[in-house]
């Protein structure tokens, strides 16, 4: 089956290219001629992942799915959640959004957090159906690695003692929020 992936986000696109069954084939929306931005304007991570999947089935008519991911720090009442590409301001600069977390958090003993992501899948028919994967950790003092994207300089993960950053793209699908979700979806596809 052929699906389309509803994020212009070229690090996602590589990260779920890895975890891709036989039989799928993932296109991207290059491939539908769709190069503006699309919505995310909900107040909620299932919301937006919701209205940018709809975005891409409504102009197109074809499977898709998108994903929208939150970052929740309990010592910031669950802060950056829905606003954590824009939290340091509409520039959406990872470098200025850890920066102003790391900033926030000064001091804190409490660092614990988890990664959220909700998959939205839209079949041809146009039914909708949501996949949700948490990844738990801390925010680490520093930034450390070069990989991934987003906060995985400052995000350990449970049970380890380095960021997703300093992961492969393999071994962070293994255990990432993303990876979790998207294997939900793969195994929903493949019981259709
Ligand atoms: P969105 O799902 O693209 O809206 O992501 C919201 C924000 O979370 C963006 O700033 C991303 O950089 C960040 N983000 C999304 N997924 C990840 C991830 O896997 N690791 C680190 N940051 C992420």
């Amino acid at each position: 089956m052929t699906v389309y992936f509803a994020t212009h986000n070229q690090n996602k696109v590589k990260e779920i290219a890895k975890l891709l069954p036989k039989g799928m084939e993932l296109r991207s929306l290059d491939d539908l001629g769709l190069h503006e931005d699309i919505p995310e304007t909900a107040n909620t991570i299932e919301g937006n992942s919701l209205m940018k999947t709809e975005y891409v089935f409504n102009k197109h008519g074809v499977a898709c799915f998108g994903d929208d991911t939150g970052l929740e720090v309990d010592a910031l009442n669950g802060e950056p959640g829905v606003f954590s590409a824009r939290y340091a301001g509409p520039q959406k600069n990872s470098e200025d959004n850890m920066h102003l977390l790391l900033s926030k958090l000064e001091g804190s003993q409490s660092r614990s957090a988890r990664f959220k992501t909700v998959i939205t899948f839209i079949d041809e028919e146009g039914t909708s159906t949501q996949f949700t994967g948490i990844a738990e950790g801390t925010i680490t003092l520093k930034k450390s690695g070069n990989e991934g994207f987003g906060y995985d300089p400052i995000f350990q993960p449970e049970g380890y003692s380095i960021t997703f950053a300093e992961m492969s793209a393999e071994e962070k699908n293994k255990i990432s929020h993303r990876g979790k979700a998207f294997t939900q979806l793969v195994n929903f596809l493949n019981n259709k």
